[in-house]
């Protein structure tokens, strides 16, 4: 019996700026991943808890090149939600044939199944777990500043990364004490020596884009 072709639930797929990380600024065509096996208070995703369209690989890659049209760019990210719940490996594969750079953000509590170019790692609270594979693949290991956050877990981190991993604190968009606790951890930090360790504000919200 031949089995139904692999479908995925995707929430959204546009191209964009990053707005996050290092790669802050790259023009990238996003591809949002329905389904999320954390349900985070401080969320800006939400949208993609639920719901999604079932897409097959072949429908995704046309539209990636359909936004590849408007804005050309060699970056394709995997975003969520937590794009690590569905089986990511043909979709990953078909994006690379077609001759993009793969970025997969997720909250880094489940196996890395995939291969891609730059894993963006961002642990949640309240246990901030790390799957042990992303302690060497982490190009960069991004901390929403919650209540939760402090100098601890931030220590905590850089001792399970390597040094050249940066920790990147990323306060809340909107949210003053959020952004008042992003200062005081990163000078708290500094004056505890914490290497590799940065703050950045989400470019995408200043702009007002998606
Ligand atoms: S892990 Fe990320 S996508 Fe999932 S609920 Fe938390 S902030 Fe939202």
């Amino acid at each position: 019996m031949m089995r139904p072709p692999l479908t995925l639930k995707i929430v959204e797929i546009f191209a964009s700026l990053q707005g996050e990380g290092l790669r802050q600024g790259e023009p990238t065509i996003f591809v949002r991943l329905a389904g999320c096996n954390f349900r985070c208070s401080f969320c800006d995703t939400k949208k993609a808890w639920r719901g999604g369209q079932e897409k097959k690989i072949e429908e995704i890659i046309a539209e990636i090149l359909n936004e590849h049209k408007k804005l050309p760019t060699l970056w394709v990210c995997l975003t969520g939600g937590e794009p690590l719940l569905q089986p990511l490996r043909p979709l990953a594969r078909a994006i690379k044939e077609a001759g993009f750079y793969l970025q997969i953000e997720t909250n880094g509590s489940l196996k890395p199944s995939v291969l891609a170019d730059w894993w963006t790692v961002s642990p949640k609270p309240p246990d901030f777990y790390l799957h042990p594979e992303f302690k060497k693949k982490a190009k960069e290991i991004k901390l929403v500043v919650t209540r939760e956050l402090n100098l601890e877990i931030i220590r905590r981190f850089r001792r399970l990364v390597p040094e050249k991993t940066p920790i990147i604190l990323q306060p809340q968009s909107a949210r003053r004490w959020s952004e008042k606790k992003a200062l005081f951890l990163i000078k708290a930090g500094c004056q505890h020596q914490i290497k590799n360790l940065r703050l950045m504000i989400q470019l995408h919200r200043q702009l007002q884009i998606p």
